[in-house]
């Protein structure tokens, strides 16, 4: 058996088992593979296995991807943007992308909604929370969150689906769980504001247990399934 098929049957597993541990209801977590740095075969391969949703951090590479598998007659493959956006880079997203889980300004969510081909599904997003605020990380403050949202949930070729965070690393579970919940509180918050939210896009490799706990609905995993990444390669 391929060493990513058996890593997606142990993270699979391991969902499944902090799923019930947690007390929540059977598959409310989503995985999504994060494909970066990795070839359109590891793709293929992870497809072969039964995964459809990916995750791409960068975009040329992730276009290119994209093209590689849709030519390789692959099935239907679910993608999503997990990256930085610029702003003059938001039309290949639009157009190609499934889901974006890096919006942070208003600007670049009007352009994507503008850029959004008619006939195709609206775009789903999700905001990026700097949750540990630290000065370097992206993603909106905590308190910006709910005027961005509510302005996000008016655009007509979006579907605002909920918020993505990268907390700060940490080994500590309770540490992890605690970035998570912060994140958790606020998207409660805009519930209980009237916005009709479905998603928590939070956890990857090293913290995916904490993120679940929590009430993460995708967990965003790259290395776990793909191995180390080596950015020099390219
Ligand atoms: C790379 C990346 C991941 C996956 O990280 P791993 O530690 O490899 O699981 C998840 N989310 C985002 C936004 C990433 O850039």
């Amino acid at each position: 058996m391929s060493l990513i098929r058996q890593n997606l049957q142990a993270i699979t597993a391991t969902i499944v088992a902090t799923v019930q541990e947690s007390g929540r209801q059977p598959e409310s977590v989503q995985l999504l593979a994060v494909s970066k740095t990795f070839g359109p075969e590891a793709v293929q391969e992870a497809a072969e296995a039964g995964q459809r949703a990916f995750g791409e951090n960068y975009l040329q590479e992730g276009l290119d991807k994209i093209r590689a598998l849709n030519d390789a007659g692959a099935p239907a493959l679910e993608w999503h943007f997990i990256g930085p956006i610029q702003s003059n880079k938001t039309r290949p997203i639009a157009e190609n992308f499934a889901w974006v889980h890096t919006v942070e300004r208003e600007k670049i969510a009007q352009r994507l909604s503008e850029q959004r081909p008619e006939g195709m599904a609206p775009l789903q997003i999700c905001l990026q929370v700097n949750i540990s605020g630290e000065a370097s990380k992206s993603g909106i403050a905590p308190e910006q969150v709910a005027e961005l949202a509510h302005k996000v949930a008016a655009l007509p070729n979006l579907t605002l689906r909920g918020l993505m965070a990268i907390p700060e690393p940490a080994d500590d579970f309770e540490q992890q769980r605690a970035a998570f919940a912060r994140l958790r509180t606020l998207y409660e918050q805009l519930r209980a504001d009237g916005l009709a939210l479905d998603t928590l896009s939070m956890g990857m490799s090293a913290d995916m247990r904490a993120a679940i706990f929590e009430g993460a609905t995708i967990v965003r995993v790259g290395s776990a399934i793909f191995g180390a990444r080596n950015y020099n390669k390219a």
